[in-house]
């Protein structure tokens, strides 16, 4: 199908179910946005956002304005028009392009709803804003609740906008047993409520993935939805006994065999040195491909539906595996290497690589380079992702 070292194939019917899978804790009438940042957290952005409209999303989130040039053709063909919000901060010369392209973005400041306002009179288009207050995370937004207010007041008044947000992000919403997330709850709700009486139409969001499985009173009118919707688990813990189902399988395959006598060693620094024979698998994947070094010595890959040990320091090209004394190891030759994903009964998720690495999920699949190729599959047929 492809003859690549390594390869990355997304379900992209796993992404649907999440986003379906997701919709269900919510309440009738809460909207879906899916955030399809980073690649869509290396699945693919404009695969994802398609997954993720069949599956009930009618929103669209990006990190920045790249991101939002590289979806707006595909956000342009949808219909209705899918929304598609800029979370992160954006420069000023950025703004007009960001207005006359109609997407949604952030605000904080007073210059720059100003700037946003102008903007979309002078090009004829209403203006997509939300108002962020800074409830604890200590990132973007204003900590000034009465600021944020009078932003979003100014805001609603104002004939060249026409959707007014009020937005929050949660700090520790993944933290079982903190207190924090409480407390933001407790002043987004507070500054938000009066506004919502006021102004029924302004949309209220707060919650990521963790939050909608945490507490329903996040849910507010809409919720931001990234690492759920790829199946792996906010918390950090098994996805499947959340109902959340890993779209991302990771392979390569044992495209050398060698046999390696007690003293024998492989790879750079000659950190593995075999203490008796053995015969090393060579799979060309490494950490160019973002199989991270910190991985030597430290992960296991499936083949022929069994864990093997990675042996050695993993190269930018290439890791090397144990696959044992027996002679039949010469067989394994051609075969596929599981890195990520399910065999048979053995599975090895972000989640346990995450583990392993001291980091979390997200950055397992963020961090997989252009290198591996992508292929996109729904109900048993692949494509290769364009370029
Ligand atoms: C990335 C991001 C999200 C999505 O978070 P997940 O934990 O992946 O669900 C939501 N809101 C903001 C502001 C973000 O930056």
């Amino acid at each position: 199908m492809t003859s690549d070292r390594a390869v990355a194939r997304i379900n992209l019917d796993a992404i649907t179910r999440n986003c379906d899978r997701l919709r269900s804790e919510l309440r009738e009438g809460v909207e879906l946005c899916a955030v399809v940042k980073a690649d869509g957290y290396g699945h693919g952005m404009e695969e994802s956002a398609e997954a993720a409209l069949a599956g009930g999303a009618t929103w669209f989130a990006v990190a920045g304005i790249r991101e939002a040039r590289e979806l707006a053709d595909f956000v342009e063909g949808t219909k209705p028009r899918v929304p598609l919000l800029i979370m992160g901060p954006l420069q000023r010369d950025d703004l007009e392009e960001v207005v006359a392209c109609g997407f949604d973005l952030v605000v904080w400041s007073e210059s720059h709803l100003l700037d946003i306002a102008w903007l979309a009179a002078d090009v004829g288009r209403g203006g997509r804003v939300h108002v962020k207050l800074d409830t604890g995370m200590g990132r973007f937004g204003t900590r000034d609740a009465d600021l944020a207010t009078r932003l979003a007041i100014t805001a609603a008044a104002d004939p060249n906008l026409e959707r007014v947000g009020l937005m929050t992000h949660f700090a520790t919403a993944d933290q079982r047993g903190d207190d924090f997330f409480a407390e933001q709850l407790r002043r987004f709700t507070g500054w938000t409520a009066p506004i919502k009486r006021a102004h029924p139409e302004v949309l209220v969001h707060a919650a990521n993935s963790a939050a909608v499985l945490r507490d329903p009173a996040a849910h507010f009118d809409m919720v931001r939805c990234g690492i759920a919707i790829y199946g792996m688990d906010p918390f950090g813990e098994d996805p499947l006994a959340r109902g959340l189902e890993p779209a991302l399988e990771l392979s390569s395959y044992v495209a050398a065999v060698k046999h390696c006598a007690a003293g024998e060693s492989t790879g750079y620094g000659r950190r593995f040195i075999a203490a008796e024979e053995t015969h090393i698998g060579l799979l060309p994947i490494g950490y160019g491909d973002g199989w991270r070094r910190g991985l030597s010595g430290n992960a296991e890959v499936l083949i022929a539906g069994r864990r093997r040990p990675l042996v050695g320091t993993v190269s930018m090209d290439s890791v090397a595996v144990d696959l044992g004394s027996d002679p039949t190891a010469l067989a394994l030759l051609g075969q596929p290497a599981v890195l990520i994903g399910g065999r048979g009964a053995e599975r090895i998720t972000a989640e346990e690589l995450a583990r392993r690495l001291d980091t979390i999920n997200y950055e397992i699949t963020c961090g997989l380079t252009a290198r591996v190729a992508r292929v996109h599959h729904s109900g048993g047929v692949a494509r290769l992702a364009a370029d």
